[in-house]
């Protein structure tokens, strides 16, 4: 099978638009408007909601206010701390219009974890809210921002020296223009930088992925194309469509990482579907929500629909309404996909498939499919070209297993100030994945397994390298490796192998528990809980590794399954 292109072709990408400009000012033929005062966004746990009108003012006055107190502008870059809020957007645009760049980060994150992002991305400005205002505090100092550079979402503490974002918007809405929006070249936002994502690719520790303007409205079109013009071609009218204006959607998938920022939020918008910001994922409260304002699209990840699937709670609540579920980031079992026809009768349930530094969506499953189908990943999506190439570096015949390689419009452009992991992954505008695919005589794509190192726990990312280079600065470890065991909850979980040094060893037989114990702790202490060695910690004399010292992490992630098939884990 030689190199294929997507059956549908895309129409023109405007490339000389920001992303405010071409979301918020410019008519595109395929973008769907609000109903009448229908509200962008809408708050879930206030109530609060913002119209058309009221997000171009507050991104106005955000600009300015940033513009007018800190000079904000070309290159600045910007890291929003925080849980989805819906003045995240807000800050987004208003960044952009000044030429800034947004960085995204875990809230969740441990004060180490978000000083590797800051120093990452060299970011300048933090927006954050209350509750984080310990890590944000201790990082930025880390990092030697000033603590008046910390902007709060919500309202600021008596006597801090943050400013809020209300106080900004305010300032920048009464006050003169201070800012000349940056208007682009034909062609230059195919390199105006946007976005600084973390991911750690296919090996690797976690670094910034560098996502062009150009490549958010490329992959926005790309999945309004797909869904378009499969439904033009069968004739289903607007009422039926899968994305139909006036809808509601669970604005519930973290904007920090791609999936939440450019389906999450772009693509909605851009289908006129008010977005219930949904903080953080809660159970039931999820239920609560979507039935409360009667929420149609649900757009989620695969713990979610487990939680759907085989939770009591659901059966309390009518979901007949619900006429979409959508999942991605991590695989969904068939098992789950027929489970969901019982949960959501009325329901099309589609998946997408992408990754960070492809920008996102690649494949998606057809609008017109219902429950049942095969559980492939979908077709391309308009104006993407892919390639599979088998272990020995040739092209893989139809349905032959091999390495996906991404041609699209939305690749992102590179790894930040990272030459060497940019190259091993970025190829003259192709992206490996390091994702293991079947590619099908219907033209679509099958993940059948993970290449890379990459562990995926919640649809979060872990980085095996990060785990491990942690791992080995304590005393007792003298070498390790970090491998992805089976859940049926989280997908995946971290499973550490430990070569001890001699003492530690010596004392293994019988303080073996306590060494595992202290070893996990030294992990749950400085990361973030999705990193935790849940999967378990396990004493081997030898990593093996081939002769020219690669760890085998595919032997060892077997022995992991076997460990965990003897004595499996307590849920
Ligand atoms: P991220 O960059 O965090 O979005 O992670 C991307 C990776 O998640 C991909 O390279 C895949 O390994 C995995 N992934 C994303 N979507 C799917 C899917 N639908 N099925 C299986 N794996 C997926």
């Amino acid at each position: 099978m030689s190199e294929v292109l997507s059956k549908v072709p895309l129409g023109a990408v405007p490339d000389n638009l920001t992303i405010p400009q071409f979301f918020l000012d410019y008519k595109h033929p395929l973008k769907s408007t609000h109903k009448q005062n229908a509200p962008y966004f809408i708050d879930d746990k206030t109530g609060k909601q913002y119209t058309e009108k009221d997000v171009l003012s507050r991104v106005h006055g955000l600009a300015n206010g940033l513009s007018r107190k800190w000079n904000i502008g070309e290159g600045d870059v910007v890291c929003i701390f925080s849980p989805n809020h819906i003045d995240y957007p807000i800050a987004i645009w208003a960044v952009h219009r000044l030429g800034g760049i947004i960085t995204g980060s875990n809230p969740a994150y441990t004060v180490d974890e978000l000083i590797h992002q800051l120093k990452l991305t060299n970011a300048a400005t933090v927006v954050t809210q209350t509750p984080f205002l310990g890590p944000a505090t201790q990082a930025c100092k880390a990092v030697g921002i000033p603590a008046e550079r910390i902007v709060l979402l919500d309202e600021a503490p008596r006597g801090s020296p943050h400013v809020t974002i209300e106080q900004l918007i305010a300032d920048g809405v009464q006050a003169k223009q201070n800012f000349v929006e940056r208007k682009l070249a034909p062609g230059e936002a195919k390199t105006r930088v946007a976005f600084f994502s973390l991911s750690s690719g296919t090996t690797g520790p976690p670094k910034a992925v560098v996502v062009g303007h150009y490549a958010v409205i490329a992959n926005v079109l790309q999945m309004t194309t797909h869904n378009a013009v499969v439904e033009e071609q069968n004739g289903v009218p607007p009422a039926d469509r899968r994305f139909r204006s006036g809808d509601l959607v669970t604005g519930v998938l973290p904007f920090f990482h791609i999936y939440g920022l450019v389906m999450g939020i772009h693509q909605m918008m851009f289908n006129a579907i008010t977005v219930v910001v949904i903080p953080k994922f809660s159970w039931p409260d999820f239920l609560e929500t979507i039935v409360k304002y009667h929420i149609q699209n649900l757009i989620v990840v695969p713990p979610m629909i487990v939680l759907l699937c085989k939770h009591p709670a659901t059966k309390k609540y009518d979901l007949s309404f619900v006429h979409l579920c959508y999942s991605g980031a991590a695989p969904l079992s068939g098992s789950l996909i027929k489970d969901l026809s019982q949960v959501l009768p009325n329901a099309h349930v589609g998946q997408g498939y992408g990754m960070t530094e492809t920008a996102t969506a690649v494949t998606m499953t057809p609008p017109m499919v219902k429950v049942g189908w095969s559980g492939t990943a979908g077709s391309l999506l308009p104006g993407v070209k892919v390639r599979v190439v088998t272990a020995d570096g040739k092209l893989a015949g139809m349905g032959e297993p091999g390495e996906l390689v991404v041609w699209s419009p939305s690749n992102a452009l590179r790894y930040h100030n990272n030459t060497k992991a940019t190259d091993e992954t970025f190829l003259d505008g192709w992206v490996r994945t390091g994702d293991e695919v079947v590619y099908d005589e219907k033209g679509e794509i099958t993940i059948v397994d993970r290449l890379k190192e990459l562990i995926k726990v919640r649809g979060f990312q872990v980085a095996p390298a990060e785990l491990e280079g942690h791992l080995l600065t304590h005393p007792d470890v003298a070498d390790v490796c970090v491998v992805a065991v089976p859940d049926d909850f989280s997908g995946e979980l971290p499973f550490a192998f430990i070569v001890l040094h001699e003492a530690a060893a010596a004392r293994a037989a019988t303080e073996g528990a306590a060494i595992k114990a202290a070893l996990a702790k030294y992990v749950s202490d400085v990361k973030t809980n999705y990193k935790w060695l849940a999967g378990g910690v396990e004493f081997i004399d030898v990593i093996p590794k081939n002769p020219s010292g690669k760890l085998l992490r595919r032997v060892l992630k077997v022995k992991a399954k076997e460990i965990l098939k003897a004595k499996p884990l307590k849920s």
